[in-house]
């Protein structure tokens, strides 16, 4: 482990954003090939209430492996190299639906790879409506660019997250690593609230060493666009975000520089920060997400011993690749708060942690 160095830009971030050319389809960036882990199978008796006793009421639906982007932080890089030759069948994504409407879930989101483009992705959406679910996508804007295709979709959808990573097209396409992906999703975004000016538009923005520099223009522009909803995300150490980690992690010194700048960028929109230290985003803590999540279980697909099984991953709390250090021992935040990254913590000291000693 060591002292994460200060920021140094310059040669090794110009040679990432140098690898590949620029191209309207992307499909010229090769994804990396990683195996899987096999999971144990999955019990019989399914939990329904969390061990604080909360009720699920989240689905994040997995519909489609496949994206026209290659973003350098995509997370989900992995699964897609793994699982794109499963569709994910409407039979199956129907059975999904029903089942855990049935069990009590009253909303779901929809994600991927590029979940809009499943060819079922309008009935997708009525089918949930028509169960009770509110509905929203995560996506990079890729059908609902399409005129024709945001007026059929956005009546049966409640909220789009559109992923837009900088202020202009020179920010965001080299780090989706495709020319005209801010075109896209930009056009998306205006698409969704011309169909619908009441509709939940809101905006993630991925977090990096390429980006950290623009992020105040990035949330003023994304504000002016029309997001309700800025959801700053800090770089998940997961596919491509764990290939890249050393490369585009923020240092936790310069997180803690940036982030409390932000929320004044925002105008009226709400920002939230997702997957971030607490302690590092004063006095703007009550933003951080894990006060705001919600309980979810994820239905994708993961590898069973001698077969691929599209099932349900059970998340209680936003504690994905997150881990309390040493410093967190004795902070009294410890219960809210799900600390740094593991890989961060694995490579890195962190000193810059200002653990909470009031007791409420
Ligand atoms: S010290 Fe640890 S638990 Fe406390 S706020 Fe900071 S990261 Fe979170």
């Amino acid at each position: 482990m060591s002292q994460r160095a200060p920021m140094q830009e310059g040669a090794q971030d110009a040679a990432l954003l140098a690898a590949h050319e620029l191209r309207s389809n992307a499909s010229h960036i090769p994804r990396r090939k990683v195996q899987m882990p096999v999971l144990a199978p999955a019990e019989e008796a399914q939990p329904w209430v969390g061990p604080n006793g909360q009720i699920m009421r989240r689905l994040e639906l997995h519909l489609t492996y496949h994206c026209p982007e290659r973003c350098i932080f995509c997370s989900e890089e992995h699964r897609m190299e793994a699982f794109h030759p499963f569709d994910v069948t409407w039979a199956r994504v129907a059975t999904v639906l029903r089942t855990h409407a049935a069990r009590g879930v009253q909303a779901v989101h929809l994600t991927g790879g590029e979940p809009t483009l499943h060819p079922q992705f309008v009935e997708v959406c009525v089918l949930a409506r028509k169960l009770g679910m509110r509905t929203s996508v995560g996506t990079i804007g890729t059908m609902l660019s399409k005129p024709a295709f945001a007026a059929k979709a956005v009546p049966w959808l409640d909220e789009a997250l559109f992923s837009i990573h900088g202020p202009n097209a020179e920010i965001h396409d080299a780090l989706t690593r495709r020319a005209g992906s801010f075109e896209t999703v930009t056009r998306a975004l205006r698409n969704a609230l011309e169909v619908n000016p009441a509709f939940g538009a809101f905006v993630n923005i991925v977090v990096t060493r390429l980006n950290v520099d623009h992020l105040g223009e990035t949330v003023e522009k994304v504000a002016a666009l029309g997001a309700k909803l800025i959801v700053i995300s800090n770089t998940t150490p997961e596919g491509g975000g764990l290939d890249h980690f050393d490369q585009i992690e923020l240092p936790l010194a310069k997180l803690a520089a940036v982030m409390p700048t932000l929320p004044e960028r925002a105008g009226g929109a709400i920002v939230r920060f997702f997957g971030m230290p607490m302690c590092l985003l004063a006095p703007h803590e009550s933003l951080s997400n894990d006060v705001h999540w919600d309980p979810r279980v994820t239905v994708e697909w993961g590898r069973e011993p001698g077969k691929v099984v599209f099932r349900d991953f059970y998340n209680w709390e936003p504690n994905r690749k997150r881990v309390h250090v040493a410093a967190c021992q004795g902070c009294t935040r410890r219960g809210v708060c799900m600390g740094v990254y593991d890989t961060y913590a694995e490579r890195y000291e962190t000193p810059e942690l200002r653990p909470y000693t009031e007791v409420r």
